[in-house]
């Protein structure tokens, strides 16, 4: 069989510094990858004069699996975010967003495992309506939810739940507020979870759902919620489990997958060898088991996991002196 190619876009920021330690690792593991470079965000602009190549998303078509580091998409009108264009030209309806505990992490919680399941292509991040009136004094957008975008997404979380043989489902909503589109999510799901009775399901609006978060994570297992929703909820669950440099991503789609860390280019610290590259090192795990790869995704996460309890090459926001290279190179050593 011919070696599985995988497509690696750098991005922006700190970006280019933890994709050269995901790939360095995912070297070390021997699965035998070959890897093609595309770019898309500032750094493509650069290179290309365009945010995103059409040989950018010819080399995600074409190898169908990505790994990506963070995109600047510039501010201002006519930019739609890069990330989201991404998502849904390739159709990545789910977003799937684990947290879990290592020790070693300057972390309030030691036993959380949650998996944020979020629909990734519709509510606010429609891109639908938007209207600024031309004194600047109202702006608008839609919010759209479609009964099969909220089917395809709530489905997929009891697949996965059975699958990783998880127990409870969280419904995450606004319904009280938000009575047309968190509404109709709210009543989707509930449809849905009855066709499913062996996974316990429970409903949670989401602000009530942030201060459970804090106030007892442990009792969360899979959360699946709208789109915008599932973006704050994910940030605060990284918060759970030592902040943003612990935080995948994994943008599922029928055709193509990509994965990638939660958080953005951290301009404040590019290029100063800073960066935690975890996020996106977990990221590559999820890849790999998406690639039906488990014993190299365990072996590597043993890796990481004990890099990060023994401390001593650990990087700044971990609670350590290291820097990007030397976490990595720590990691390596244990493959
Ligand atoms: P963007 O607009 O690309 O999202 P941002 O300014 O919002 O950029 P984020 O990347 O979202 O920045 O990061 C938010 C904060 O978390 C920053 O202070 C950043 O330094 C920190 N941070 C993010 N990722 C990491 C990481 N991998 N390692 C260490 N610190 C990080
Ligand atoms: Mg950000």
């Amino acid at each position: 069989m011919a070696n599985q190619r995988i497509t690696i876009i750098p991005g922006d920021g700190i970006g280019p510094s933890i994709i050269e330690s995901a790939v360095e690792i995912l070297d070390k593991l021997d699965c035998g990858f070959e890897f093609d470079y595309a770019y898309a965000g500032l750094a493509a602009v650069e290179k290309f004069g365009h945010l995103l190549p059409q040989q950018t998303l010819d080399l995600i078509a074409q190898n169908k699996v990505v790994l990506k580091g963070p995109l600047t998409t510039p501010i201002g009108e006519g930019f739609t975010s890069i990330n989201v264009t991404l998502r849904k030209h390739f159709k990545l309806f789910a977003n799937l967003r684990p947290v879990i505990s290592f020790k070693g992490t300057k972390s309030r919680y030691e036993q959380i495992d949650i998996i944020t399941i979020r629909e990734n292509t519709e509510g606010l991040y429609s891109g639908l309506g938007q209207k600024m009136a031309e004194d600047g004094s109202s702006a608008e957008a839609t919010s759209l939810i479609t009964r099969q975008a909220a089917s395809n997404i709530v489905e997929f979380a009891y697949k996965l739940a059975k699958r990783e043989g998880r127990k409870k489902i969280t419904l995450i909503h606004k319904a009280n507020i938000l009575k047309s589109t968190s509404g109709l999510f709210l009543s989707v799901g509930r449809e849905i979870a009855k066709r499913h009775p062996e996974i316990t399901t429970e409903e949670m609006i989401v602000d009530n759902a942030c201060m459970q978060l804090v106030m007892n994570p442990e009792k969360f297992d899979v959360i699946v919620t709208t789109n915008l929703f599932g973006d704050i909820i994910s940030d605060l669950c990284a918060g759970l489990v030592g902040g943003l440099g612990m935080a995948p991503s994994a943008n599922i789609g029928e055709d193509c997958a990509i994965f990638e860390a939660v958080h953005g280019s951290a301009p404040d610290i590019a290029g100063k060898n800073l960066a935690n590259p975890t996020s996106v090192i977990l990221a590559s795990i999820q890849l790999l088991e998406h690639l039906g790869l488990t014993d190299k995704a365990a072996k590597l996460r043993a890796a990481v996991r004990d890099t990060i309890e023994k401390g001593d090459r650990t990087t700044r926001d971990l609670g350590g002196t290291a820097g990007t290279s030397e976490f990595t190179q720590a990691i390596l050593e244990r493959l």
